[in-house]
């Protein structure tokens, strides 16, 4: 369907570069629309109507022109500003790196609506939640994005030849998508990551549970940190971006 020449809707701020003294170009992702871009006209003015309403990670009723190469954005509201996330460096590498890989995966036009709602809910939770739970919600929300987009590592039994695992510690294949059993590993023609079994434990734990549980559940840093590097590694080989704000992530652990 053609998009009408003005056109309402709301959208989360993924991502801005500045044009110009005073303009900016802006991309969101809409819940009906998926990923969009818009040129917002005189937004670093003080006096622009629009200035400190198109903020990284900001929740936006938002209404566009069509415009001969970009459209042109005319009218914001902010229908949410989770300002806490900048308060801590932790939580907004988090952050930072969740938009990231929603740029990479969600897609202009329809199909979008999960990407959406894991996003939106995941950035209100960590504006709400402590600063130490920052790593766990995006560990979290990895795995549901993986899921979304039908590439969820497989944890429970072994990628190559289904046999359930063994409670041990056990090798991850990025190649393959997941756990080999002690059998298969030495078929593996890629790199294998080795994972203890409270790893293991962490993975399907954050993969079966709910934001509300994950919040409240308590992981020793050094497994948490493994199981970021798992999902990383996961993420970099199936979806094929390394992210910027990955490393800037790391450099802040
Ligand atoms: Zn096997």
């Amino acid at each position: 369907m053609a998009k009408p020449r003005i056109y309402t809707t709301s959208a989360i701020v993924l991502k801005y570069r500045n044009y110009s003294e005073s303009d900016r170009f802006v991309t969101l992702l809409s819940r009906k629309m998926g990923r969009i871009e818009g040129f917002a006209k005189g937004v670093r003015r003080s006096t622009s109507k629009l200035t400190g309403h198109l903020e990284l990670f900001y929740t936006v009723r938002i209404t566009l022109a069509m415009g001969k190469n970009t459209d042109v954005i005319t009218e914001v509201q902010i229908l949410s500003a989770p300002d806490r996330i900048n308060q801590n460096l932790n939580t907004v590498s988090c952050a930072l790196n969740i938009i990231e890989l929603a740029l990479n995966v969600s897609t202009e036009g329809t199909g979008n609506e999960l990407i959406y709602d894991l996003l939106e809910k995941t950035l209100n939770k960590l504006n709400t939640t402590h600063a130490s739970n920052s790593a766990k919600l995006l560990a979290y929300y990895q795995l549901k994005l993986l899921s979304i987009s039908g590439l969820s590592p497989e944890f429970k039994t072994c990628v190559e030849c289904g046999n359930i695992l063994d409670e041990q510690d056990h090798l991850y294949s990025a190649h393959t998508g997941g756990i080999v059993c002690p059998s298969c590993a030495p078929k593996q023609a890629g790199p294998l990551l080795n994972l203890s079994v409270n790893t293991i434990k962490v993975l399907r734990f954050l993969d079966a549970e709910d934001m509300t549980k994950i919040e409240n559940f308590s992981v020793p840093k050094e497994i948490l940190t493994k199981t970021i590097e798992t999902l990383d590694t996961h993420i970099d080989y199936h979806i094929d971006r390394k992210t910027r704000s990955r490393s800037f992530f790391k450099a802040f652990q």
